[in-house]
């Protein structure tokens, strides 16, 4: 690990996780030239209405989608803790674990990004972290004129300053658009049709072994 490299991380529902997010995980990674990029499912969310199963199965599917991959690691803080899943939380307990020097990038697809100013503590965030928002096939860069304003005030004028500075900077990044939600996967699966090659196809098996979504066997 170089000194002072970013502890990176994309948080998320993961309901289930596909390729969209597993690809945009890995193309950060090597895109900033870090050993790993985490990904944090979360607990109960906040920001949206309740997953179609549990954390712990959420859970379970993305450490299966990550197992074989060396760069990308699950993060279970937001799953084991008592407290709601609020970015703001997560990203003190991370600042108070690594301390206050280490770069955080907290990566974010553009539909997250354009919601920013509903979550809670939000103003927090940049004293925090360093935001990179990545674009999403289906959602343009059309802020509303307060998140304009927020990203021309903290947009770095290169990935330099992410490992640079601990936190405050905003990133829009470009990279291999792939047009997957897990909305379209539980769609899919409740009407029966194969979500395969989507997702991983032991994320696949897992919900089928596990009924999930609504899957019915022999459907
Ligand atoms: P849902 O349809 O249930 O909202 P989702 O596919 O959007 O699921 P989330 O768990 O909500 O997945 O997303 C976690 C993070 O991953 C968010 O920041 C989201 O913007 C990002 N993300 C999800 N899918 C993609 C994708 N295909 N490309 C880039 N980023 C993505
Ligand atoms: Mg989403």
């Amino acid at each position: 690990m170089q000194i002072n490299e970013p502890y990176v991380f994309m948080g998320g529902t993961f309901d289930p996780v596909h390729h969209g997010h597993l690809r945009t995980a890995l193309e950060i990674q090597q895109w900033l030239q870090v050993s790993q990029v985490s990904l944090i499912p979360s607990g109960e969310p906040v920001h949206r209405e309740q997953p179609g199963c549990s954390a712990e199965h959420r859970l379970a599917m993305v450490t299966l989608a990550v197992a074989d991959a060396a760069s990308l690691h699950v993060d279970e803080r937001e799953v084991s803790s008592s407290e709601p899943s609020f970015s703001a939380l997560t990203l003190t307990s991370l600042r108070n674990e690594l301390g206050p020097q280490r770069p955080i990038c907290m990566v974010m697809g553009m539909d997250a990004y354009l919601t920013l100013p509903q979550w809670k503590d939000w103003h927090t965030f940049l004293s925090l972290c360093h935001i990179i928002a990545v674009a999403r096939p289906g959602y343009q860069y059309q802020p509303v004129a307060q998140m304009d304003e927020f990203t021309r005030l903290h947009a770095a004028e290169s990935p330099l300053v992410l490992t640079e500075k601990p936190c405050g900077s905003v990133l829009i990044h470009e990279l291999t658009p792939l047009g997957i939600s897990a909305t379209q996967i539980r769609e899919l699966i409740g009407q029966g049709h194969s979500p395969r090659y989507l997702l991983p196809d032991q994320v696949w098996e897992y919900i089928k072994q596990h009924q999930l979504y609504s899957y019915k066997r022999g459907k």
